[in-house]
């Protein structure tokens, strides 16, 4: 018998999953990856910074898989409403959910929906050419900026908005909001975290590079840091990561034009403004217990533009069972319900690097294989006939190689593309003839 498996999302979990299991079942499986927008890898295209080229180089592998017999990539097709679940799981044996966290979670504070505040997802969304935000309004015309959130996305997002032109040289930042960043009167960017320096997830090397900044200073508090004699106790990272701050806390302003303050122990209570954001007050917090309380002592940062940086949330899907306090889908260990899988930051929610996805991927093909119904499915041939009454245009692989030449092509200088930003762009370079092959 052959495995019909249909994954949605062709970022790393959905790739990875693929991988793995043809690498388990060779000639015994065939996937199709759908993916609702024309170009494939996700959060390697969307979310990683423009700057870290380096971290999108993985695409290559994602690349070998996509050739393989095995596997077809389907882009421009959106599972909801087009074609739904319930179909899909009549035309596969196996349906899996590699759909991400693509949703802001919300600060929960008053004054949070005005304008001014916007979430990472949709601020690196549109840095990053993303296509559901080519017509956001970002007004970059501020001074002072509040990046809310000790993560690696608080980190890429303070760095992007303090890098020069020239540092931005070799990425793929997009246009629009190049052109706005340089253009922006920023001086202050607050990187504020509700807890202390040793509960930030920041990795050592993402939080050094915001020390190497040409036109930025990292500033913190030295009154911040904990003791020094703790750091012999912390684990290797976390030992890195403290001296970058200590670095930063020995810092004074050089001059330069903008600066980055590490701020611990402070959380947002209000967004301040009557049409749009004038100023962030935040309050102290003391930490016991591994949690941030109160402490009554407020303070207003003097901000016009606030980015929660605070975690991510998965579109649900109606009739799958959702848990919505965590976000994300509810499952055992990846089964949502026989014969339809979540896998990545769909199922265990949004942590961990691109390399966590691969044992992830690994552990859901060995669940599917250890499971899956036999029967045949009509797989590919069904989806075709879905999409042929559907009005559908689906992009092969050989439809995105052809928008990514096209992207490439369009670069200047040493930048290694300049990405579409609208779907009817992306699906003229993929040509007229983007049909199933
Ligand atoms: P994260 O590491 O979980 O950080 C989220 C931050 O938001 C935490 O500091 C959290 O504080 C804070 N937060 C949550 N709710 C808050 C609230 N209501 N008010 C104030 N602060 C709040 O998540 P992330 O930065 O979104 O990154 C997601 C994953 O992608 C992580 O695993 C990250 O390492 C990874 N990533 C990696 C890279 C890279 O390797 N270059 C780049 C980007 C992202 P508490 O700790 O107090 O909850």
């Amino acid at each position: 018998m052959t495995l019909q498996v249909a994954i949605i999302g062709s970022g790393p979990a959905g790739y990875y999953t693929a991988e793995a299991l043809i690498d388990q079942l060779g000639d015994g499986v065939r996937i199709d990856l759908i993916d609702r927008l024309p170009t494939p890898y996700g959060l390697i295209r969307g979310g990683v910074a423009p700057d870290h080229q380096s971290i999108k180089g993985v695409s290559r592998r994602y690349e070998q898989t996509s050739w393989q017999p095995q596997l077809r990539f389907l882009g421009n097709i959106e599972i909801g409403d087009a074609i739904s679940i319930s179909e899909l799981a009549r035309l596969y044996n196996v349906v899996v959910l590699a759909t991400g966290a693509p949703l802001d979670r919300t600060l929960g504070v008053p004054g949070e929906n005005l304008a001014g505040v916007i979430g990472s997802a949709a601020f690196v969304g549109w840095y990053n050419s993303h296509p559901d935000f080519a017509d956001l309004k970002i007004d970059l015309n501020v001074k002072g900026v509040a990046v809310i959130g000790n993560g690696n996305v608080a980190i890429d997002v303070a760095r992007v908005l303090a890098k020069t032109a020239d540092e931005m040289a070799l990425s793929d930042l997009a246009p629009h909001a190049a052109e706005q960043i340089q253009a922006s009167q920023i001086e202050d960017i607050w990187v504020l975290g509700r807890r202390g320096p040793l509960e930030a997830s920041f990795t050592p090397k993402e939080l050094g590079e915001m020390g190497e900044l040409t036109h930025a200073d990292a500033l913190a508090d030295p009154a911040q840091m904990p003791p020094a004699d703790i750091d012999a106790s912390l684990d290797p990272a976390q030992r890195k990561v403290m001296a970058r701050l200590r670095g930063f806390a020995g810092n004074t302003p050089s001059g330069k034009p903008r600066r980055v303050h590490l701020r611990f122990f402070c959380r947002p209570v209000e967004v301040l403004g009557a049409d749009r954001v004038t100023g962030l007050k935040v309050e102290r917090t003391i930490v016991e217990a591994g949690r941030a309380h109160g402490s009554g002592d407020f303070t207003v940062l003097p901000v016009g533009l606030v980015i929660p940086c605070i975690g991510y949330r998965t579109r649900p899907i109606p009739g799958l069972p959702f848990d919505d306090s965590a976000g994300r889908f509810r499952n055992e260990d990846g089964l949502i319900q026989p014969g339809v899988y979540c896998v990545g930051w769909a199922r265990r929610g949004p942590s961990g690097t691109i390399g966590t996805n691969r044992p992830d991927g690994i552990a859901i093909a060995q669940a599917i294989i250890a499971s899956a119904q036999a029967g045949e499915r009509a797989g590919s041939a069904g989806l075709d006939a879905l999409i042929a009454s559907r009005d559908l245009w689906p992009v092969t692989f050989a439809g995105w190689k052809r928008i990514e030449a096209a992207e490439e092509a369009a670069a200047q200088g040493p930048a290694p593309r300049v990405k579409f930003v609208r779907v009817s762009d992306m699906m003229a370079a993929a040509g007229p003839d983007a049909a199933l092959q």
